[in-house]
């Protein structure tokens, strides 16, 4: 569950992103964000990530207070959700076996468990056959595929995407989108 209650972010530069934003997203509820480029829909998710605290009001994610979170707290927090970025931010010298497993590594899985989890998530998103290939050898959707079965990993209570499609063409634009609703 994420609650946002009279929220506002005011950026130093004198912007002032949002303002006295309330907002609640139920457990199992698919939730769009719509609006124009620098309406606020990146900052807004930015504070559902611990990437930024309000200047004002409060964020909850699963009960908890993110601008009470302090030191590794907020590293094991982020480790607890999925991110998927419009620019995907895999790591360009990893393979795809290597990019999802890496996330498992520094959430201190077994390997015995890292073994069984990179070949099922990367099932899930239909690039078994792609798992030795380095980033830069597939395509935009299927760099996209990659990293959100990198967003599954770790089994999140909450997946959050940033403009996930924003570089990849219409038509695969389609399939990210269904593959997110059915996961
Ligand atoms: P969107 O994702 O909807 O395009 P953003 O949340 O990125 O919008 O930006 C909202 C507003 O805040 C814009 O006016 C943008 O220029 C400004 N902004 C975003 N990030 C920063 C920042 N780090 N510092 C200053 N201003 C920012
Ligand atoms: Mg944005």
């Amino acid at each position: 569950m994420v609650e946002f209650k009279n929220v506002s972010v005011h950026y130093s530069s004198g912007v002032d992103a949002l303002q006295n934003i309330n907002l609640r997203i139920n457990d199992g509820e698919f939730v769009f964000i719509v609006g124009e480029s620098g309406a606020g829909k990146s900052t807004l998710m930015k504070l559902m990530m611990r990437e930024i605290v309000p200047s004002s009001g409060r964020v909850f994610v699963n009960g908890a207070s993110l601008s009470k979170l302090k030191g590794n707290k907020i590293a094991k927090f982020r480790r607890s959700i999925g991110m998927v970025f419009q620019d995907f931010r895999l790591i360009q010298d990893l393979n795809v076996y290597e990019n999802v497993a890496f996330v498992l590594r520094i959430a201190d899985q077994p390997m015995k468990f890292i073994k069984q989890r990179v070949p099922y998530v990367l099932n899930l998103v239909e690039l078994a056959h792609k798992a030795r290939s380095y980033p830069k050898e597939l395509s935009g959707g299927e760099q996209q595929r990659v990293a959100i079965a990198r967003a599954l990993a770790n089994d999140p209570s909450l997946i959050i995407a940033d403009e996930p499609t924003g570089n990849i063409d219409p038509k695969l634009s389609y399939e990210i989108v269904e593959l997110l609703k059915a996961i």
